[in-house]
């Protein structure tokens, strides 16, 4: 069992102040694995305090001294890396080798890509007339998701300390135990006292504190679209700065001259991922017309070798995090149904043999029409959908029928074609054809996928105020 009940709070384990629990489920078992302290305004309060007083000598740090820090972080978490995978494994339910190669890996490279994006930083820049200067904006108050634990908490902290901000950190209730390891790392290689604090809570006391607090400078959040709101809101009444990347409905266009199995592959995985519990995943799938049997064949064929399961059996999809993540699935999928869409694999329910666990059938809808509930809301879970087009024209036009422009995906061989998708698509990020990710890019989203860029240069930008200085002495 692992019970955490102190918040890391000025370089110490503190007791909270509250006396309220919340209970941690592996949702492979459904077995409560440990409990966290929900943290109160007290808690936040004194950890505000402790990262205000750190503010003055953290924020002058050379970049040399701070380059240190986040090496020295990345040799840390590597030793960590067995704690890790399990925790992630535990808490979320992601097979093994998903939380080592993906989740233990993104945590890794965010802290060694801001080391390397720091020693190329410039924070100061002559301009003949004026001097820009690049500042630490303060203390920021990071809030994430449950869906990468080590992901999403690392990419904040490591841009926080490299443009040297200290941070308070509130993860999610639901995968809290990964924030505990990154806590234990930082205190093992001697992060300055008040540079890191980490409360838990709920995101109604803990989250609407940070995003309210009148001693924290700047918000980084990663979540629902409603929370975004709600936090946006709270950060006006101080004119606080914010960073929100949130859902997004994201289209995968196929190209008429894609090799079709390998295209079914790339949409297959957009659901088999992480059991499809990703911001960026590509559900809409645009089909040219006449590609539309021989790709649904290929989508049927592919996902028989994606067997559902026990994430601790190295299968390659395991539950989602929560009843309330599989409740909300199983409605959109009835959904789906109830606006005519076709089911072409899976559908409601849990597959047959796994009766614990918050499995879903991994489902696949054809026929579908981008107006249907399925293809404009995020769902969260395993679940795509099938789009056809009769023209590149009306692909980008489908492609852009969204609220959201977090990421877009485009599968093909002709380049001037691929080039047209790229450019038309009104997201953050284009993926052409299989192509690896790259840590130093800026991730972030279009229209209301978000606000701010995170990852590599970018990422450190947000956590930056520009000064201007008139007759700077040389
Ligand atoms: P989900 O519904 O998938 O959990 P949320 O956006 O609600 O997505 O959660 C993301 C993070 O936001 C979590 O850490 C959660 O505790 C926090 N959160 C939830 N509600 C609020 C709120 N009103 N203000 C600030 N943070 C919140």
């Amino acid at each position: 069992m692992r019970n955490y009940l102190k918040h890391y709070i000025n370089g110490e384990w503190v007791e909270s102040t509250g006396n309220e629990t919340e209970d941690v489920i592996n949702p492979a078992t459904e077995e409560v694995i440990g409990k966290i302290s929900l943290g109160t305004k007290e808690d936040l309060d004194k950890a505000v305090k402790a990262a205000r007083d750190a503010f003055p000598s953290f924020s002058q740090t050379t970049k040399e001294e701070r380059v240190e820090m986040l090496e020295k972080i990345a040799a840390e978490y590597e030793r960590r890396k067995d704690d890790i995978v399990e925790t992630i494994t535990d808490e979320l339910g992601s097979p093994l080798e998903i939380s080592e190669k993906v989740h233990f890996m993104m945590g890794y490279n965010h802290f060694s890509q801001a080391a390397e994006s720091l020693k190329e930083f410039s924070f100061k820049e002559d301009r003949g007339g004026h001097t820009r200067v690049k500042e630490s904006i303060g203390v920021s108050g990071l809030i994430t998701p449950w869906n990468f634990p080590t992901n999403q908490t690392s990419t904040k902290i490591a841009s926080a300390f490299a443009a040297g901000s200290p941070v308070i950190l509130k993860p999610a209730e639901q995968t809290p135990f990964a924030a505990i390891i990154l806590a234990e790392i930082f205190d093992k290689v001697g992060v300055p006292k008040g540079v890191f604090n980490l409360v838990n809570g709920t995101g109604e006391v803990i989250g609407d504190g940070i995003s309210s607090h009148p001693g924290i400078d700047f918000v980084s959040f990663t979540g629902s679209g409603a929370t975004g709101e709600k936090i946006m809101k709270n950060a006006s009444e101080s004119i606080k700065k914010v960073a929100l990347e949130l859902g997004g409905k994201s289209p995968l266009i196929i190209l008429d001259d894609a090799d079709v199995e390998g295209a079914a592959r790339a949409s297959v995985s957009h659901i088999a991922n992480n059991s499809g519990q990703v911001c960026s995943a590509g559900t809409r799938t645009l089909v040219p017309s006449s590609m539309k049997k021989e790709f649904e064949e290929a989508v049927k064929k592919v996902l028989s070798d994606y067997p559902v399961g026990d994430p601790r059996e190295g299968n390659h999809i395991g539950p989602l995090v929560s009843k309330k993540q599989w409740d909300t699935v199983q409605s959109y999928i009835e959904k789906g149904i109830e606006e005519g869409a076709n089911l072409l694999v899976g559908g409601p329910g849990k597959p047959e043999g796994l009766e614990k666990g918050y499995y879903v059938k991994p489902t696949v809808f054809t026929d579908v029409d981008n107006h249907m509930v399925i293809a404009q809301e995020e769902i969260f879970g395993p679940v795509q959908t099938i789009i056809t087009y009769d023209s590149i024209e009306e692909a980008l036009e489908i492609a852009n029928d969204t609220i959201y422009g977090l990421a877009g995906y485009v599968y093909g061989n002709d380049p001037e074609t691929l080039r047209k998708v790229a450019s038309g698509i009104r997201a953050g990020r284009i993926k052409v054809n299989d192509t690896e990710a790259d840590f130093s890019s800026p991730f972030g989203g279009y229209k209301q996928s978000g606000i701010g860029r995170e990852w590599g240069d970018f990422g450190i930008e947000e956590y930056l105020e520009v000064k201007t200085v008139l007759g700077y002495p040389s």
